[in-house]
């Protein structure tokens, strides 16, 4: 089959891979359609550490082509989608709740940064009970293809902001994990959802999404701009939704003292440590609550998923900008490492 795979750093290509061999608890899916994500674009540039030739991509649907021995309730043929995390639901990590963690640190993170990736021809689910979802028939490929990862991860940042209802939310950055964050907000209950975003294209798309207001960082203080329209003291929650020192300090900034920072954004390019401004922070004593998230997975978190798209509550198609076959793959990877053209999210079909 063909694969596209890193290949050292800032090196990646197509090649040529054995056809995947599922193990009793897994399922073999032949690929129909996969998203391109940033964080492969991180990856690539060496964030973490992965052996030449590791298939990339995380962000894939197909048809099951075969199911191991102890697979119940899939077959070949069935209509798929399956979480970029990918858990075993046995672990105590999984056991706790913490299905993203399974297994230890971001142990549910398995598509590339444990065993080959899914942007090819065909990918392995392990765990297949666990983490398959077959897609209602009414949805389209290009609808189920955001549940694998935007919708998952800035859903799971509105739902892990502790918004009150009617409460006040601010969203950094509007790339698609920000924009699936501003709506993640306004379906959780936000009764006035800031988005902060200096580019025109992923304003107009903030609004599209649910954001009363949109502010440009670039136009003065954002922080100072956020806290005011917020009534002076604060939003209730803030959300980082781009892995950036600054965002992770302005979300920290603009929350009201006993709110919540919500961070998703993946600071693999900050260094060993980000800061916390403590005047701010109260010194540590403001009660504000910083999270961080990676999404879990599993089939009942994907199946609410869908069903969001199905009852129509979020349409996420307005996020795909471009539309590729899998043998331009290496076009559209390299458009989202430079991000021309204005690119949030390349659809790739097989
Ligand atoms: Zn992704
Ligand atoms: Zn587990």
């Amino acid at each position: 089959m063909k694969a596209f795979a890193f290949l050292g750093k800032n090196k990646t290509g197509v090649v040529d891979k054995p056809k995947p061999e599922a193990g009793p608890d897994d399922a073999v899916v032949r690929t129909t359609a996969s998203l391109i994500c940033s964080s492969d674009v991180h990856t690539v540039r060496g964030v973490i550490a992965l052996p030449e030739g590791r298939v990339l991509g995380h962000e894939s649907i197909g048809v099951v082509e075969r199911v191991g021995s102890n697979v119940r309730g899939f077959r070949a043929g069935d209509r798929v989608t399956v979480c970029a995390v990918t858990p075993c639901g046995r672990c105590d990590f999984c056991q706790r709740g913490h299905s993203s963690q399974c297994g230890g640190l971001l142990g549910g993170y398995k598509f590339t940064a444990q065993r080959e990736g899914n942007l090819a021809e065909y990918f392995l689910v392990n765990d297949a009970d666990f983490n398959l979802v077959r897609i209602p028939e009414g949805l389209s490929d290009e609808q189920a293809l955001y549940t694998t990862d935007m919708m998952s991860t800035g859903f799971a940042a509105a739902e892990e902001a502790d918004i009150p209802l009617g409460g006040s939310v601010a969203v950094f950055a509007q790339g698609p994990v920000g924009l699936c964050a501003t709506a993640g907000a306004r379906l959780c209950g936000a009764g006035f959802v800031i988005a902060v975003e200096g580019r025109p294209d992923r304003q107009r798309l903030a609004k599209r999404f649910g954001a009363d207001i949109v502010v440009d960082p670039s136009a003065g203080d954002a922080v100072a701009e956020v806290i005011r329209l917020a009534g002076g003291t604060g939003v209730d929650s803030a959300i980082e939704a781009v892995g950036l020192p600054v965002t992770f300090e302005s979300a920290i900034r603009c929350t009201r003292p006993g709110g919540t920072i919500s961070n998703v954004g993946y600071h693999g390019e900050a260094g060993d440590s980000l800061s916390i401004p403590l005047p701010d922070y109260g010194y540590g004593m403001a009660n504000k609550t910083i999270r961080g998230t990676l999404c879990p997975g599993g089939r009942e978190r994907m199946e609410r998923l869908l069903r969001l798209i199905e009852t129509k509550r979020f349409d996420p198609t307005p996020m795909t900008t471009h539309r590729f076959h899998f043998s331009e793959v290496e076009r559209a990877f390299h458009m989202m490492e430079t991000k021309e053209d204005g690119i949030l999210k390349p659809l790739v079909s097989y």
